[in-house]
């Protein structure tokens, strides 16, 4: 049973005229899914008050179409008719005893209007964030008016929708919020001093209590700390002002840091609870619950922050992406079944993918609806048939887990004398120690399953796969750097002469070393190139980090973490060569492509690492392939490929494809694998 250590967390907290049923709070988070795909929203959000979450939110829904931030995938209460979709979320988490919260939003500079039309306005006039043609006008006493008026409208909505709590957004991409950052130049009483600057915050709160007749609560989501230097808000300056002036006004106070980057960063980049510093002297000013964020996975850590009085509930968004169970395990006292967030910012991405929320820890998320997954039950076994897994990557241990958990019998067999594959390896780089959860929390379940046997230093080969005879044979063998060259700019070998030094990221993570001076051809686009270039440059090497792509490590602007990357490499002395390919690699020296113009410039180098493509593991597969009579006499019925072996990708790949062949084994086959959401006509 529960620790009686962590009691404090399942203390109710009253928020206005509802009561949370204990201290853990969803705080609002896109997910790709929204008024696009609202079942698959609405059940994300059931299982996430199905485990245990007291307070489950929806992401940012706008209040109207002058505001509309089209093509993101988000919600709308632009009239009655969204009504229904947000509806369908309260009545999934009521179901459970959780409270549903909405957050009412009205972005400014961050919305083109692209699919309304409609002139973007703002507190004062400027162009919008993206780079989009068009600019925000000022709005006017008249516009803010309308403004107070359909945030009225959207909070009536939400109480019909079924809503306990309405959330009033002040967050970064938010008008409120615009309104009350020192930038806001304005010089009639919603400009100038805070008092001024907090005006628009505090009608809206204002409105939205007027609306919601104290069938709801109201809380705000606000930035502390804009993160912007003395040019933006400022925590111990403007930022406690705010709430210090607005104090017990609303009934919570969700308080975020800076921009989503800054909020969220990766674990690259920051520990768990690293906005504290943010959050002190908070409910000094302040009756009212406050919540936090700070990526926690520590019931002792969460636990701390309530007894010492920084928060009274625990924001965490990520930790129930990865575990919606988190608040539950810990009631129960099996908080070792806790599947940690990694802090790798895989969710994030799904929202600028315009996707079903992904995660690298939780293959289930957003496949509650389409596929029926669910984040802890699984179909039990359909047949006796025994199951071998061949390599213990993420692919291989969550196929194995998967498997056991359905009561199959399964060999796991490893060559390394580690478990763990490329997670085992990658985590070694520096900022990826946490990655290792991926690992232990399934190494940890897998010794739970007594029908699971796991066999380490064991090379499989073509005559292994006989003996055993197993009816089932999964190839989660992994994956090679390739040193060619070939990747995304180049489709064929690049040319090498005889005598350069090329390396891959395979030997730099096997204690090669290199000599400098160092190019690092990166269009793998992702974390890897920037990790080998810091590596070696930690290690005193000068490096040049080549990208053909606009920008370096360009899909980590999706998960937030591209800015500090380039800051990072800067610290270093990396130098960085954007919009180049690798045309040439000679001894001493390499020659690079303007991907635009055409043209080639020479750069010095003693040594360049590829980091462009993966080559799958598939010998065994091969040699498997080449002999189906034998195989059928030793009784096996099928081989498969999973994860890397079969086509490299991110490790959430591999994850999921672990988990999907566990789901879909003795499953009758589909030809379309989900559920689709659409417009009936
Ligand atoms: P994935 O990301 O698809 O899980 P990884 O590269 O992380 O792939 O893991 C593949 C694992 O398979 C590695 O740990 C590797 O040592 C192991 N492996 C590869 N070939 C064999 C084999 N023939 N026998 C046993 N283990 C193998
Ligand atoms: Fe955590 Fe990564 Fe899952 Fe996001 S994708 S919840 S950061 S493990």
């Amino acid at each position: 049973m529960r620790d009686p250590r962590f009691d404090i967390l399942f203390e109710p907290v009253q928020i206005g005229p509802v009561v949370a049923k204990n201290r853990f709070y969803q705080p609002p988070h896109c997910n790709g899914m929204g008024s696009w795909r609202p079942q698959a929203h609405a059940a994300m959000r059931g299982v996430k008050a199905e485990g245990g979450w007291a307070v489950v939110n929806t992401e940012h829904c706008s209040i109207h179409p002058t505001s509309d931030v089209v093509p993101e995938v988000l919600h709308a209460l632009w009239d009655d008719a969204d009504i229904p979709y947000l509806a369908l979320m309260c009545e999934a988490v009521h179901a459970h005893g959780a409270l549903a919260g909405v957050q009412l939003a009205y972005a400014a500079y961050y919305n083109s209007n692209r699919y309304s039309r409609e002139v973007p306005m703002g507190p004062v006039a400027r162009p919008v964030d993206s780079y989009y043609p068009v600019q925000v006008r000022q709005m006017d006493k008249a516009d803010i008016r309308n403004l107070r008026r359909w945030w009225g409208d959207a909070a009536r909505r939400a109480r019909r929708a079924g809503f306990d709590i309405v959330n009033v957004d002040a967050n970064f991409s938010t008008v409120a919020f615009q309104f009350l950052s020192p930038r806001n130049t304005r010089t009639d009483e919603y400009g100038g001093p805070l008092e001024n600057r907090v005006r628009l915050l505090r009608e809206l709160i204002e409105v939205t209590q007027d609306a919601v007749q104290g069938a709801c609560g109201v809380s705000v989501r606000l930035i502390i700390d804009e993160m912007f230097g003395p040019l933006g808000l400022q925590a111990h300056e403007d930022g406690i002002g705010a709430i210090a002036l607005l104090g017990d006004l609303p009934d919570l106070w969700d308080i975020v840091v800076g921009t989503w980057a800054d909020d969220s960063p990766t674990s690259r980049f920051a520990p768990e609870n690293a906005h504290e510093p943010f959050l002190k002297g908070i409910k000094a000013v302040t009756k009212r619950p406050v919540v936090g964020v700070g990526r926690f996975t520590s019931p002792d850590t969460m636990a701390a922050l309530v007894r010492r009085g920084i928060l009274d509930m625990i924001g965490a968004t990520r930790p129930s992406i990865a575990d919606p169970f988190l608040p539950k395990k810990i009631e129960e006292g099996r908080e070792d079944d806790i599947r940690e967030c990694i802090g790798c910012n895989i969710c994030a991405s799904s929202h600028f993918q315009m996707t079903n929320l992904r995660c690298t820890q939780n293959p289930t998320m957003g496949e509650e609806w389409r596929k029926g997954w669910h984040p802890e039950r699984i179909t039990p076994k359909a047949s006796e048939d025994s199951v071998l897994v061949v390599g213990a990557g993420p692919a291989g241990l969550e196929c194995a887990r998967a498997l056991g958990q359905r009561g199959y019998r399964v060999t796991l067999a490893e060559r390394e004398k580690q478990l763990g594959g490329r997670v085992t390896r990658e985590a070694s780089l520096p900022g990826l120690r946490e990655w290792l959860r991926v690992r232990d929390w399934r190494v940890g379940q897998l010794r739970k399953h007594a029908n699971v046997e796991i066999y380490m230093e064991s090379d499989v080969t073509p005559e292994t796969v006989l003996e055993l005879g197993a009816r089932h044979v999964v190839l989660a063998t992994g994956a090679r750097w390739r040193a060619d060259g070939v990747g995304r700019a180049a489709h064929l070998p690049v040319p090498i002469e005889v005598g350069t030094a090329v390396f891959t990221p395979d030997e730099l993570m096997d204690g090669r070393s290199i000599a400098g001076p160092v190019l690092v051809f990166d269009d793998d686009h992702y974390y890897m190139g920037s990790l080998v270039a810091e590596t070696l440059a930690r290690a005193g090497t000068e490096v040049t980090l080549v990208t053909p792509a606009p920008e370096v490590a360009a899909f980590t602007a999706s998960t937030l973490e591209l800015r500090r990357i380039a800051q990072r490499l800067d610290e270093l002395k990396v130098r960085m060569i954007t919009h180049h390919a690798l045309a040439r690699a000679g001894a001493g020296e390499a020659q690079l492509l303007h991907v635009h113009t055409g043209r080639t410039m020479g750069l010095a180098a003693s040594a360049i690492v590829m980091v462009t493509a993966r080559l799958p593991e598939d010998r065994l597969h091969r040699a498997l392939e080449a002999m189906p009579e034998r195989l059928a006499e030793a009784g096996v019925k099928s081989v498969t490929r999973i994860g890397d072996c079969l086509a490299p990708g991110a490790i959430f790949h591999a994850v999921y494809a672990g988990h999907r062949y566990a789901r879909e084994l003795d499953a009758p086959a589909a030809e379309i694998a989900f559920q689709r959401e659409r417009v009936l006509l």
